[in-house]
């Protein structure tokens, strides 16, 4: 037997499970799948590659358990169709799905499951040899006069058909020139047949039987021809609708269908579309294009993948919400008292809020900048947008831009491009369902860019009160109003924003919590709320204020409050096992539970081995704190690492709050060389090369000496300035003063006082420039239990954004020149020996 012209298919199949139809060989039939598995398989088997090879997928049919969604693979039927994607189409709507058009190639066995996740593949068998069919000539004996028979049954079907419908031609020529063996899978995919029958003939792999199976079929079709013919009058095109017209495949696909019900539903559907086209209130533009794709597909054949396409788009339409609106509901007082139930602290940023929403209450139509929250993660910035859309009675959708970078992502792609969407603004308005909702837009600072074009310049339209009232989006194609949205914008930094967004946004900026207000916030909102989800109440679970606090300074390290909500689900969680154990475990020994260390408090504590637990509450102290979230995550390390000279304490600022940092110095015998490690920007290396320099120019004035104590510190010495972490990029002109006062003290051998933290630009000339971020650097100075902080005298006003308990726990020190820097960093002044070099530091 050669192999010339026939199909070998792989000896490896990733499996298709449908429950809708069954693939025969030789037909082309149209699949819809949506499970996750499927969805799988399409998208890493036939969206990548295009070899004949991997477009091969075996076709299972599913048909005992359709319903069948969950994670187990449905055991399988062991026979199945080994087929040819040739057209793939994926949609959105109304649920992510993909049509496929598969092309029947032959019958397979399935010998065993190599795996199931996250699509079947297995070994498989083939078992029609379509060479076979193609050289054996005529059949003969008993399977060639039933060959015979059949062909002929098949011949005649196709004779009371209409030959003017070209499907029907050309099924008319492919009954001569296809091979007979293959005439009952061919029939038996186009006649009117069950699921249950089509089964069958898959099943059917000997070949006369096959033959057997099909023909009852083939004469049934017949005689239900001749019956409609003899009963009705065949009107002239009553022949198209027996054939349900089928194109895009080599053969027509499913089933002809005899009934006319399909068609009037069809109709019915139609109209139906209609006139939802018609209530939806569209502005003429979008009514007329919608009316013209109506026409177009009421055209369309079924079949066609436009038609699914058009009919998507139209659904959409629709359901946009053109001239749906809610009415605002605003009263400034009921929004304060809302804004404040919700929030704790967070006053300028309420405040500002209050501001806006007045303002738009006095004037309606309000063209005014975009607010832009902007400060570490979880300091309830998505959070105030949410109560900013509650005081509104308006609806709230939130659209993450973290990771964007396709302007199709905001804009949608075009109707022509397979798998085409609408971008996230309209999906929004399809899923709040109104035209006036609070988008928040998440991260905007985290907008990428790629070929793809520029999302940002895409946001900037939707943004730009100017354009928004007629922003299109590309799978729409025509105008939609945006201009009642209203957008409120969050990001961790305005750095990466893009100029042009920027401009178009006012910027409020939330910094992160002092300890106070995250002890306060836990209790108010964060463990009510945890308990609550939990489904445990007050007389269940106690967290004490001390344990709160514990929570914040040894397991969390953090500006806002996200992962200390989380440790209190951690608690909860625990706690809500023992409790739901705990009507079991009321005889036992309560000491033997893993929170051995909760003390229980009742007033009926002795009988506990009696009443069930659960009616005391836990409470949480730090033994248990320690049972449930492990050994404290951060300790306190600070002076452990200042026992050297060329140690100093920065504050950065980074996106996610502030932070101490660390900068060290070391020197060695050398050519002058200054090595810098740790992750520095270019403005980092400068400052470090203009403290040097500084500190070379008035080495003598401090005192200052290279290690044989020579006046030049860096002759014949090399100097390494080292700012762990380095897996962290740093930049920024605020560390000079931490390297001026970290080489000071290795060149004068000194220490630097163990509870001092700096911040501020340097200047060649010594003087001490003002830097950004001070509320959330003095938090971090004061969650790492640092008292003293030097910070530039033009800072000095910014101190009032902190809390006036934390300011009494500090000693700030401000600085204008960088010997007053020094003078504050060192126990005693510097250098030692002089008496007051300066002004003493002035508190506050
Ligand atoms: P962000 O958007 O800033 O990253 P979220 O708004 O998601 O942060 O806030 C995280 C969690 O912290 C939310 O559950 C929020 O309710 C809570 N939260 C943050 N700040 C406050 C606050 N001031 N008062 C009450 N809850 C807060």
């Amino acid at each position: 037997m050669s192999s010339s012209g026939g199909i070998q298919i792989p000896s490896r199949l990733p499996l298709l499970l449908t429950h809708e139809g069954v693939l025969l060989p030789g037909s082309t039939t149209r699949f819809s799948v949506d499970s996750a598995r499927n969805m799988q398989l399409v998208k890493s088997r036939l969206l990548k590659g295009t070899s004949l090879k991997s477009t091969m997928i075996g076709v299972i049919p599913n048909t005992k358990d359709p319903e069948h969604d969950s994670d187990e693979l449905p055991s399988l039927h062991s026979i199945g169709t080994a087929g040819l994607a040739v057209q793939v189409v994926g949609s959105n709507w109304p649920k992510p799905h993909y049509t496929l058009l598969i092309t029947g190639l032959c019958r397979f066995r399935v010998s065993h499951l190599l795996r199931e996740r996250p699509f079947p593949v297995a070994m498989v068998e083939q078992l029609d040899r379509l060479e076979q069919y193609t050289e054996g000539g005529q059949l003969d004996g008993e399977l060639g006069e039933l060959s015979q028979r059949f062909y002929q049954a098949a011949v005649q079907l196709v004779g009371m058909l209409d030959m003017s419908v070209p499907v029907v031609a050309k099924l008319r020529r492919l009954l001569d020139s296809l091979p007979r063996e293959t005439l009952p899978d061919v029939l038996a995919s186009m006649i009117r047949t069950s699921n249950l029958e089509k089964l069958q003939v898959l099943d059917a792999v000997d070949l006369e039987e096959r033959f057997k199976k099909t023909l009852p079929m083939l004469t049934r079709q017949i005689e239900g021809l001749k019956l409609l013919q003899k009963t009705r009058k065949l009107r002239p095109d009553d022949d198209k609708r027996v054939l349900a017209m089928r194109k895009g495949g080599v053969f027509p696909g499913r089933q002809f269908s005899l009934e006319e019900d399909a068609e009037d539903e069809d109709g019915d559907d139609m109209a139906m579309l209609e006139r939802k086209v018609k209530e939806a209130g569209m502005p003429e533009p979008a009514l007329r294009v919608c009316l013209k794709e109506l026409k177009r597909l009421k055209k369309m054949p079924q079949s066609m993948p436009e038609y699914a396409l058009t009919r998507n788009y139209l659904e959409l339409m629709v359901e946009l919400p053109w001239s749906k609106s809610t009415t605002d509901c605003l009263d400034i007082r009921a929004a304060r008292v809302l804004l404040d139930n919700d929030h704790y602290a967070l006053e300028k940023l309420k405040r500002r809020v209050l501001e806006y929403l007045a303002v738009r209450q006095l004037k309606s139509a309000l063209k005014g900048p975009i607010l832009c929250f902007v400060g570490p993660p979880g300091v309830g910035k998505t959070s105030v947008g949410r109560s900013i859309a509650r005081t509104l009675g308006r609806e709230f959708h939130r659209i993450a831009l973290g990771g964007v970078c396709d302007q199709s992502d905001i804009r949608g792609h075009r109707r022509t491009y397979v798998g085409s969407m609408p971008g996230r603004i309209i999906n929004g308005l399809k899923m709040v369902g109104v035209n006036n909702p609070v988008f928040l837009l998440d991260e905007v600072d985290k907008l990428g860019k790629s070929l793809q074009g520029d999302p940002a310049a895409a946001l900037l339209e939707v943004l730009d009160p100017e354009q928004n009232h007629s922003f299109t989006d590309h799978y729409l194609n025509v105008a939609f109003d945006l201009s009642q949205v209203l957008f409120i914008a969050t990001a961790n930094t305005t750095a990466t924003i893009p100029p042009a967004l920027l401009d178009r946004m006012e910027v409020l900026q939330v910094p992160g919590y002092t300890q106070e207000e995250k002890v306060e916030i836990a209790h108010r909102h964060l463990i009510p709320h945890q308990l609550e989800q939990h489904g445990l109440t007050p007389q269940q679970l106690q967290i004490p204020q001390d344990t709160t606090q514990e929570i914040i300074s040894k397991y969390t390290r953090e500006a806002g409050v996200r992962s200390l909500e989380r440790k209190i689900g951690a608690i909860c969680r625990a706690v809500a096992v023992k409790v739901a154990e705990g009507h079991k475990l009321s005889r036992t020994d309560s000491s033997s539970d893993g929170l051995s260390g909760c003390s229980k408090h009742s007033g009926k504590a002795e009988d506990s081995d009696m009443t069930a637990p659960p009616e005391m509450p836990i409470v949480i102290d730090q033994v248990a704190l320690k049972d449930i979230l492990g050994p404290q995550i951060f300790e306190m390390e600070v002076s452990e690492r200042l026992t050297l000279p060329g140690v100093a304490i920065g504050l950065a600022w980074t996106p996610l709050g502030g932070e101490i940092m660390f900068v060290e110095a070391s020197r060695m015998e050398g050519e002058g060389q200054l090595t810098l490690t740790g992750q520095l920007g270019d403005v980092m290396k400068e400052s470090a090369h203009l403290a040097i320099t500084w500190l070379r120019s008035n080495a003598k004035t401090y005192q200052l000496t290279n290690i044989a104590g020579c006046a030049d510190p860096l002759e014949g010495n090399d100097i390494h300035l080292h700012f762990p972490a380095g897996a962290v990029t740093k930049d920024g002109p605020s560390a000079g003063v931490t390297i001026v006062t970290c080489l000071a003290s290795l060149f004068s051998g000194r220490l630097v006082r163990s509870d001092v933290a700096m911040t501020g630009e340097i200047t060649l000339r010594g003087l001490v420039l003002p830097v950004g971020g001070i509320k959330d650097k003095v938090l971090a100075a004061h969650r790492a239990g640092l008292k003293r902080i030097i910070l530039p005298k033009r800072n000095e006003k910014d101190l009032e954004e902190i809390p006036s308990h934390i300011r009494a726990e500090l000693d700030f020190v401000t600085a204008s020149t960088l010997d007053e820097v020094l003078n504050a960093a060192f126990d005693g002044g510097f250098p030692a020996a002089t008496v007051t070099h300066s002004q003493i530091a002035s508190k506050l």
